[in-house]
């Protein structure tokens, strides 16, 4: 059994530039293939991941590698700027994160997974699960009405695959490409490879998905597992 995403808008939440890159774009560029509609919301600036040589206007640095990666995947891009390190669930960050879905509308959000190893990440899965709710909430006002159904929300792996037990894969053979192209887009972290306490981020991405295809019988695949909440649960 094949998933089909072409009648599908899917939405990748994350905390930080580069993370779609590594844990889920196999999956985006697959469908945007299939016909679907692909946006990343990336809800951290990144300013705070310097390498050992820092690089001045990191921000500005960071926004124009995450736009060239998300251009390759043709990719809508929502950046909400917030600083490093300062992300929480709460009230105000919802109703941000809210308004981008219904923008985007998606039918399928992949988000970090909550037992994630980074702060930041976690409170992007926090965030995107009370926004897949709110989202379709005519009581939760924002500048565009309320959506008429909540999405899927899928659970994305983690980075190195620390902690994460997959429910299931999707097989991106053949996309591998895209990937590598979108993460050598963000130079300012692969210059952090050189650094001591950074993995070099080609390899740890390829190293992660080719295991995870090895687990599943393909040359690449990224794990996922699904969120089996009242109204963000389908069937597939
Ligand atoms: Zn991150």
């Amino acid at each position: 059994m094949k998933f089909d995403f072409k009648e599908e808008r899917i939405l990748a939440v994350v905390a930080h530039p580069d993370d779609a890159e590594l844990l889920c774009v196999g999956t985006l560029a697959r469908a945007r293939q299939d016909g679907a509609a692909v946006g990343i919301c990336v809800l951290c600036q990144g300013e705070k991941g310097q390498p050992s040589t820092p690089i001045k206007s990191l921000a500005a640095a960071r926004k124009k590698e995450m736009q060239a990666a998300a251009k390759l995947l043709g990719a809508e891009l929502f950046l909400t700027d917030f600083p490093d390190g300062t992300l929480t669930d709460d009230y105000a960050s919802r109703l941000r994160v809210v308004e981008i879905f219904r923008q985007f509308e998606p039918t399928l959000v992949i988000a970090h997974a909550p037992e994630d190893y980074h702060p930041d990440h976690r409170a992007a899965s926090a965030l995107a699960e009370a926004t897949s709710w709110f989202c379709a909430s005519r009581g939760q006002k924002t500048k565009t009405g309320a959506m008429s159904a909540s999405p899927a929300v899928w659970w994305m792996d983690t980075v190195n695959m620390s902690g994460f037990a997959p429910e299931f894969y999707v097989d991106i053979s053949g996309w591998q490409q895209t990937k590598e192209e979108m993460l050598s887009c963000h130079t300012s972290q692969l210059l952090r490879g050189n650094d001591g306490d950074f993995s070099p981020l080609t390899e740890l991405m390829r190293q992660q998905y080719q295991t995870r295809g090895s687990q599943c019988g393909v040359p690449a695949a990224e794990a996922f597992r699904a969120h089996h909440a009242f109204k963000r649960a389908r069937a597939w």
